[in-house]
């Protein structure tokens, strides 16, 4: 599609990439997104920087294969109902992808200006403008069947995976019951990522849609102890996994441990309710305390940026290689470095130091990155004498997550080397018929663009094998 738009077609050159954000003296006030809703003619603008270059690395780099050059085009043209079509058609949440992929990892990182030394179109940005448009316009479709189908599908896990499927299932007129033991849908949408990164509003209106197109939730409850994964598999004609992973990796140092640490995800679950409007019940806060948080991940990236806006003396990132080598996205480390946060380089925990029995520091070892050898990550090592301590009185734990242990209910679900579930290559059938599974349950810890990606893919995969149930034909 030919760009127009209202810098023309050279408009990467005369116009610079805007990103409208929040100061960060402003945004660490309180838990508000901190890409403010661009208006509409900064849409125009940055939509129109797009070369329509002929090949859509952006395209290629979005799991969703979303297509971008198109929704771009036409939001240069203000043709923003269009717009909306072609995204939704390949996505069940843009609004909530737009603006919570790590763009300068996937779009955004292969767009041709930023291969090409001009900054890359702002495209999740655009992606969640073109939602919030479309919801607020009301161009989002209830969801209406076209004709209701007797099976039914169980889904454990509200998150997005199990969300996408549940969407593209219900569509198709399957009835469609979710379970999740928390007692509010969206998964990690809801009780992980911070408000400051996706408002809470923003996932309940998705939920919402669901429940209103007839998606049943059964909340506060437990698959594997309230009910068992066979009677789910009895009562419904497929069931898709889609509870993530949530086994938070320990420290293993000296001192640490319950009462001397924090975990990452109770962390953020509580300031999440906070948002949410409940009353704090005793929750962990950080409020005029030295923090220091254990990891380089995400997830230690929103616990820093939350102990910021909850008032902490002082908030520091102790992270055992260098900013080159962390799992965390450039962006978040960028945004929690301008909102005041020390980062830590190349320093590993050693041991927790305590005074009158509270946590009073962390003591750190000094680290190095061993020479590079080719094809292999750099190993780390101690630099001697390197110790140093850091003032700590709250200390978060953000190591990461590994797959609970829910086989153990059902021994005959095969898992892969890493407890992950494990499914078919190419597929989402488990080792048990008519079991399937998606997202986080399956990659490990990942994203919400793949969990979007697999419920969309594992729902197709459900209605063929229901399909071929029905006409009595083995899938
Ligand atoms: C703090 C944090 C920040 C993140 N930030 C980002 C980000 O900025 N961008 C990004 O793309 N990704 C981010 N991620 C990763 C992303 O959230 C996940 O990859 C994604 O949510 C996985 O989706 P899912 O549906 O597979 O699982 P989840 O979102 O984990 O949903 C699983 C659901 O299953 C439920 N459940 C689990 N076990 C059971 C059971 N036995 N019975 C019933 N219900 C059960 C859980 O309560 C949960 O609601 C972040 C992750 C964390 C932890
Ligand atoms: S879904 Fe994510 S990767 Fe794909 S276009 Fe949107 S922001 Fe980019």
């Amino acid at each position: 599609m030919q760009q127009k738009g209202p810098s023309g077609p050279q408009g990467f050159v005369v116009q610079p990439r805007r990103l409208p954000k929040a100061e960060a003296s402003v945004r660490v006030q309180d838990f508000g997104e901190i890409i403010v809703k661009p208006t509409t003619e900064n849409v125009e603008v940055q939509a129109g920087r797009c070369t329509d270059c002929g090949v859509p690395f952006c395209q290629n780099a979005c799991p969703l294969q979303n297509n971008i050059p198109d929704w771009l085009g036409l939001s240069a043209e203000d043709e923003m109902r269009e717009a909306w079509r072609i995204a939704s058609a390949t996505s069940t949440m843009p609004e909530i992808c737009g603006r919570i992929c790590p763009q300068d990892r996937l779009c955004e990182g292969s767009c041709t200006l930023n291969q090409s030394g001009w900054e890359a179109v702002t495209i999740g940005s655009v992606e969640a403008f073109i939602g919030d448009t479309a919801f607020d316009n009301g161009w989002v479709e209830p969801i209406r069947p076209l004709h209701e189908r007797a099976q039914s599908v169980g889904i454990v896990g509200a998150g997005p995976a199990g969300m996408a499927a549940a969407d593209r299932l219900r569509e198709q007129g399957y009835q469609v019951t979710i379970y999740d033991r928390h007692d509010r849908p969206g998964g990690l949408l809801i009780y992980g990522i911070p408000g400051f990164k996706l408002e809470k509003r923003v996932v309940q209106r998705r939920t919402d849609r669901l429940a209103e197109g007839g998606v049943e939730f059964v909340l506060n409850c437990e698959v594997g102890k309230d009910v068992t994964l066979d009677q789910l598999r009895d009562k419904h004609d497929a069931v898709l996994l889609a509870m993530g992973v949530y086994q938070a990796r320990a420290l293993q140092a000296p001192g640490a441990g319950p009462g001397s640490t924090v975990a990452a995800l109770d962390y953020l679950i509580h300031q999440n309710r906070r948002d949410l409007g409940e009353q704090d019940g005793g929750w962990h806060h950080a409020e005029g305390r030295d923090v220091v948080v254990i990891g380089g991940g995400d997830t230690a990236m929103d616990c820093v940026r939350t102990a910021v806006r909850q008032g902490a003396k002082s908030v520091t990132c102790l992270y055992r290689r260098d900013r080159d080598n962390m799992p965390g996205s450039a962006r978040e480390v960028a945004n929690a470095e301008e909102e005041g946060v020390v980062f830590e380089w190349l320093g590993a925990p050693k041991a927790l130091m305590s005074k009158g029995g509270s946590t009073s520091a962390v003591r750190a070892a000094r680290m190095a990155l061993s020479e590079p050898e080719f094809g292999k990550r750099r190993d780390i090592v101690p630099v001697p004498d390197g110790d140093f301590d850091l003032p700590a009185d709250m200390v978060i734990e953000a190591l990461g997550f590994e797959p609970e242990a829910f086989a153990a209910h059902s021994p005959e679900l095969s898992l892969s080397q890493w407890n992950t579930v494990a499914v078919a290559r190419g597929g989402f059938a488990t080792s048990l018929p008519g079991v399937y599974a998606a997202g986080d349950a399956v990659r490990g810890a990942s994203l919400v663009v793949w969990a979007v990606r697999d419920g969309q893919d594992a729902a197709a995969e459900i209605d063929r094998y229901l399909k071929a149930q029905a006409e009595g034909v083995a899938a």
